[in-house]
């Protein structure tokens, strides 16, 4: 047997457990048991919560630590108010991709990779810009970085055209250049165009790019506050048109807390109908998603990590307890079931959201695990501390201690 974690509390399993593991996969999980097999490491849990590992939904790697590059004044935009000047925001903060290397992208984005096997952060969805500035800088970096962390983090490469499609003539072409050398996912911010018919042709033309090439689509949404906004309605009618049911996700969807409750049942009930999955980050502005109606309506919602330290947030460590720590607050979870959804946001339900069956901590399953700092999801939450042992595929990737001296 190669690992062995003893004492383990489990999620929904009262009592204490063992889970071995053997070629990269749970080989076992049986009651504590004092006559324990040997293995050649033998981890103790000491009655802390074992897990599968983190998700992270959304997160804009290619932009990751250059708040200093872009200035101060994108972030006052993007958050300020009710998000009137979401897209200011977004055409000053273009200004850094203008001469930055693979090379520069690639090492901002590893130092954020690096947080996310210190976290048991094991798939995340990660968008590179795509566009006539940037060029394919951010793809050709990601997807380096892809193939640097495939044992470690499962990365999902989303071409995305961040300044518009049809307001940024030579996007289009990228973005299929970009799926033709690697990357996974069809990308897109309809709610950016000009027109509402320019938004719905930027859905269409991408939807009918990832049907072509059997890829999955993931947009950013009606990303401001303007209750007018459309896009998630356009992107699920789509979805409902290649015939992709559930091979699409919406990102943001901040304008959906602004929308009359008759609009946002229909909605609700077409975005069921495609399948389509959202992804909140409800720490990067003062609007979000309604992530609690829309999970009691049945639809799959992820959160997301979404900046680190760059010109739309100020914060971040590829640490999904604290984001889900975050939106403890901001969607006002207190007990000790809405922790448990949330929870699901950052584990379970957030792979399903990616296309990815959802990880379980049972024989045959990947032996990926994480040893939480809490023995409750309560107490795990509080500490938003790293795992103590990150196991991926049945070996620890990494492990964290910390110690104070009281003088
Ligand atoms: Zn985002």
């Amino acid at each position: 047997m190669d690992l062995l974690i003893r004492n383990a509390a489990l999620r929904g399993r009262p009592g204490r457990w063992m889970i071995a593991a053997e070629d990269g996969l749970i080989s076992a999980v049986t009651p504590e048991d004092r006559d324990a097999p040997t293995a050649a490491t033998v981890l103790d849990a000491d009655g802390h919560l074992v897990t599968e590992p983190f998700t992270d939904g959304h997160l804009h790697l290619c932009k990751v630590h250059t708040l200093d590059l872009a200035g101060p004044s994108a972030l006052a935009d993007y958050t300020g108010g009710s998000m009137g000047a979401a897209m200011t925001a977004i055409e000053s903060a273009a200004a850094v991709k203008a001469d930055q290397s693979a090379a520069a992208v690639r090492a901002r984005a590893r130092a954020a990779l690096t947080e996310s096997v210190r976290h048991g952060v094991r798939r995340v969805q990660a968008f590179a810009d795509v566009d006539p500035t940037a060029g394919l800088t951010g793809v050709t970096a990601l997807l380096e970085l892809k193939e640097e962390f495939r044992s470690l983090v499962d990365i999902q490469v989303v071409a995305f055209p961040q300044d518009g499609l049809l307001r940024s003539p030579g996007a289009e072409e990228l973005v299929e250049e970009a799926i033709r050398v690697g990357a996974d996912v069809v990308g897109g911010i309809p709610w950016i165009e000009w027109t509402d018919a320019d938004a719905a042709e930027h859905v269409r033309r991408m939807v009918a790019l990832a049907h072509r090439y059997g890829k999955r689509v993931a947009m950013l949404v009606d990303d401001a506050g303007d209750p007018s906004l459309r896009t998630t309605e356009m992107l699920a009618t789509a979805l409902l048109e290649h015939g992709m049911y559930g091979r699409g996700t919406a990102q943001h969807a901040r304008a959906m807390s602004l929308y009359p409750q008759p609009y946002l049942r229909r909605l609700i009930g077409l975005c069921r109908a495609a399948g389509l999955g959202f992804v909140s980050d409800p720490h990067t502005g003062p609007l979000h998603l309604p992530v609690f109606t829309l999970a009691d309506a049945g639809i799959p919602v992820a959160l997301g990590q979404d900046d680190i330290e760059d010109a739309y947030y100020p914060f971040g460590r590829h640490n999904m307890l604290e984001v889900a720590f975050l939106a403890a607050h901001l969607l006002d979870a207190r007990t000790d079931p809405e922790l448990d959804r949330l929870y699901d946001m950052i584990t379970v339900t957030a792979a399903r959201v990616l296309g990815v069956p959802a990880p379980e901590t049972v024989p045959g399953a990947p032996a990926d695990l994480v040893v939480l700092q809490g023995r409750t999801i309560r107490q795990a939450l509080t500490a938003h501390a790293p795992p103590s042992h990150v196991v991926i595929g049945g070996r620890v990737a990494a492990s964290t201690t910390t110690r104070t001296e009281f003088h």
